[in-house]
């Protein structure tokens, strides 16, 4: 890291927390002439190890990192969990500041969506299905999350980004978006990382009643029993066990579903393609999503 090029006056503990863009723009101006790589890993922030992950990979790949940290109400629906979604900058932007990163962007909603704005970012087809069928979060989710990402790859610039491998799905729809606008960045899909006992880490996580954190881990095991079975070549045998699982832990999923890893075409069985095996459920408070890739 060479950001001694960069005005150091708002460090906070080595790290910056800058909120607007203009403000951001400049800190990485001179990194930029400079030469310096660029990594962002967007988050709506309340981090943990799956967050932290990212930002080590950019801390190893790049000059420069920057972690937002947004909640971001454009992907969040009617009667969601925006208002109560958790939150706790101070400890976000030290646990960024431990795991490398040198600069965290926490814009304001103002700042984000001022007054009159008025253009989307959507992108069609991947975003339709999984977490954005119509009777589920709907694709306006994802079109939430493109138009966000998209104003931070514009703010920030970077080189490459980082995204979990947890929501496969958004992968998908980012490299979507990448491809077809043509931004100049590199996405990095990092894997999920999980709590001991299985169950992948995530900011809901905080939702759970003591009984509901243990009945969670049934997701984790039932994509386990997937990728067990399409070991011995069955794939449909696997969803089925894996159904059995949730059953047996009480919970009825949103959907358990083999699909296409990249197009999200449904799949019946394995055919040398990477798979994406993806659940979403509701356990207790919270809404859990988890996924495996099952690689030919
Ligand atoms: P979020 O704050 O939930 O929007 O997540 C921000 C980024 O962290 C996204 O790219 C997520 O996919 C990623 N992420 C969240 N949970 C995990 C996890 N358990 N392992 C790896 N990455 C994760």
């Amino acid at each position: 890291m060479k950001l001694s090029l960069v005005n150091p006056s708002h460090a906070i503990g080595g790290v910056k927390l800058v909120r607007a863009r203009d403000g951001l723009r400049s800190l990485l101006a001179d990194a930029r002439r400079s030469g310096e790589s660029i990594g962002l890993v967007p988050t709506m922030g309340f981090l943990h190890d799956g967050h932290l992950s990212l930002v080590r990979a950019a801390r190893d790949g790049c000059d420069v990192v920057v972690v937002s940290l947004f909640v971001n109400p454009a992907q969040f629906g009617p009667g969601e969990d925006f208002e109560r979604y958790p939150r706790d900058e101070g400890r976000d932007t030290d646990l960024a500041a431990s795991a490398g990163a040198d600069i965290v962007y926490a814009p304001t909603v103002e700042e984000m969506y001022p007054e009159g704005f008025s253009t989307l970012v959507e992108v069609q087809g991947v975003t339709e299905v999984l977490c954005g069928d119509p009777s589920r979060r709907g694709s306006e989710h994802f079109r939430g999350v493109t138009t966000v990402v998209a104003k931070l790859f514009n703010a920030v610039g970077p080189d490459v980004a980082y995204f979990g491998q947890k929501d496969a799905q958004q992968v998908a729809v980012i490299r979507r978006m990448v491809r077809d606008l043509d931004f100049p960045i590199r996405i990095e899909a990092l894997p999920t990382v999980r709590e001991p006992d299985g169950l992948a880490m995530s900011s809901r996580n905080a939702y759970l009643e003591e009984d509901d954190r243990v009945r969670a881990v049934a997701l984790s095991r039932a994509l386990r029993r997937v990728e067990e079975d399409a070991s011995s070549g069955s794939l449909s045998a696997g969803i089925e066990a894996g159904r059995g699982e949730l059953a047996a832990a009480g919970i009825e999923p949103e959907y358990f579903e083999a699909r296409d890893a990249e197009d999200l075409a449904p799949v019946d069985e394995l055919d040398g393609r990477p798979v994406l095996v993806a659940v979403a459920a509701q356990v207790g408070g919270a809404r859990l999503i988890d996924n495996v890739v099952i690689e030919p």
